[in-house]
């Protein structure tokens, strides 16, 4: 019986796994069709924000830094 089950395996759920595996957890991911086949498989890879002005800094400074962790997490 695994600790955590996470239902959906977009990008959410998939990367919620990973770190939840990377910690040791037991984890299954429930996902009804292809993995990363609904919301994910359209997103077309903008990362930033596309009117930063409209945002607050707090989001785009998270926005600065998960560019900076981008290509790492891109390549594992
Ligand atoms: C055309 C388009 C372009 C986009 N472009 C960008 C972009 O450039 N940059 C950006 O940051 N975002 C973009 N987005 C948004 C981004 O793709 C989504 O915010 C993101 O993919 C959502 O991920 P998610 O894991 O929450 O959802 P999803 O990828 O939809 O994953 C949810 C999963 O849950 C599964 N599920 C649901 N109910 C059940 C159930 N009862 N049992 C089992 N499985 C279930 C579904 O099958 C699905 O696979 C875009 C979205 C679209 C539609």
């Amino acid at each position: 019986m695994s600790e955590v089950i996470i239902i959906g395996g977009g990008i959410i759920g998939m990367l919620t796994a990973r770190e939840l595996h990377n910690a040791g957890v037991d984890v299954l991911v429930i996902e009804r069709g292809p993995l990363g086949g609904e919301s994910s498989w359209a997103g077309g890879g903008i990362i930033s924000p596309l009117y930063p002005w409209r945002y607050s800094e707090s989001v785009n400074q998270l926005a600065e830094i998960s560019k900076t962790i981008y290509p790492a997490l891109a390549q594992q």
